[in-house]
């Protein structure tokens, strides 16, 4: 049994990290400043003897003696990254020293969930690791990507001034249960107007494409990482290699709700890249057979049921 620290443990991703680490038969602290995340989310965890939460705030020194560190805080969705883009930029890069102080200290393992954010609005495609990005430093985006991209030098150098095992993966756009319904994602925006038979909103033309990872594909290959020898440290991409546009995505929701739903369009925001898909050579090569097994039909199928539960549970009894 490890005992293991979640930062940004109540946020869609690190709830089901803590449940997939303490099936996994670990001693597992979320710690969490509820900005974004909801107790909700692990309540059903609370009872569990190898659970803890913690309210804290990551830009503040925090001291625990644990095995490995999962560094998750930080809002990942544009709405909510750019409400305040200063405390943002603060929470990936005093979060990242905070939590590598904390590593170096007590010798634990640490992983940083970065994201293909880093890579901007890329003039390269797919996306290896090996390529630098194209990122606007004072675009609205910037207090998000520039935060990550801080966070990883952070983290590569405290690897190589003080030993610090390190592991550094960058998510692709992933989506599942337990996503925000106004959280202004993507799947999730066009999963609820879908379901309400409200104007699906495309952004622009709805030509720029994403690629959509599930959930589950994501845990396994952060947990992967985690276990690989120490001599790797990343950066490694996570996610699906299918590739969409957000046209095509909307259709898809639509044809999987049943939706009456007709489709409108919004200006696209600023610095909004227009393709991203990631190249996961290195972590099929890496993350001991790790390859995404849920198709985008099958996981927003799932998600589709996730959110109908959701929105049938909030009506008011009748
Ligand atoms: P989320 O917003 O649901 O979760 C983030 C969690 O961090 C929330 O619980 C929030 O309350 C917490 N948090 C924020 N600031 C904090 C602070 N200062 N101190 C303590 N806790 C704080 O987002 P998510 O989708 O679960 O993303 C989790 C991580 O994965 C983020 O670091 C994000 O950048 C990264 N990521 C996610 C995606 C994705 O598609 N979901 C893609 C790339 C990277
Ligand atoms: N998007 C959209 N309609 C929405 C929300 C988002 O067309 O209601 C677009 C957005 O402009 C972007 C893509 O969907 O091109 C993915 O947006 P999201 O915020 O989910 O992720 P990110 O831009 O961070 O990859």
């Amino acid at each position: 049994m490890k005992r293991i620290l979640i930062t940004g443990g109540a946020g869609f991703v690190g709830s089901h990290l803590c449940e997939y680490l303490l099936d996994k038969g670990n001693e597992v602290i979320c710690l969490d400043n509820f900005f974004t995340g909801k107790k909700q989310k692990i309540i059903h965890l609370l009872d569990h003897p190898y659970f803890e939460l913690v309210r804290h705030d990551v830009t503040m020194p925090y001291y625990i003696e644990v095995d490995e560190i999962y560094n998750l805080a930080c809002p990942a969705s544009p709405i909510h990254y750019q409400f305040n883009p200063i405390k943002t930029i603060k929470t990936s890069v005093m979060g990242a020293i905070n939590m590598l102080g904390l590593a170096k200290r007590i010798r634990a393992k640490i992983l940083q969930a970065s994201t293909s954010e880093v890579y901007g609005d890329p003039d390269e495609h797919p996306q290896t690791e090996q390529y630098w990005g194209n990122v606007n430093p004072i675009g609205i985006r910037s207090c998000y990507d520039e935060g990550k991209r801080c966070a990883e030098s952070l983290f590569v150098n405290y690897h190589k001034q003080n030993d610090v095992r390190i592991k550094i993966v960058r998510i692709f756009n992933t989506y599942g249960p337990k996503m925000e319904p106004d959280d202004g994602r993507v799947v999730s925006n066009f999963i609820i107007q879908a379901l309400k038979n409200k104007d699906i909103t495309i952004f622009g033309d709805g030509t720029q494409t994403r690629s959509f990872q599930y959930i589950s594909d994501l845990l396994e290959g952060m947990f992967r990482m985690m276990s690989t020898e120490d001599s790797f440290t990343g950066p490694v991409n996570i996610g699906n290699s299918g590739e969409y546009t957000m046209i095509g995505l909307a259709r898809e929701i639509i044809d999987l709700t049943g939706s009456g739903s007709k489709i409108c369009y919004l200006p696209l925001p600023e610095d909004d890249p227009i393709q991203r898909q990631p190249d996961i050579s290195l972590a099929r090569e890496k993350l001991n057979g790790w390859e995404p097994v849920v198709g985008l039909r099958d996981g927003l199928k799932r998600t589709i049921d996730y959110f109908e539960r959701l929105l049938s549970e909030s009506l008011p009894p009748v």
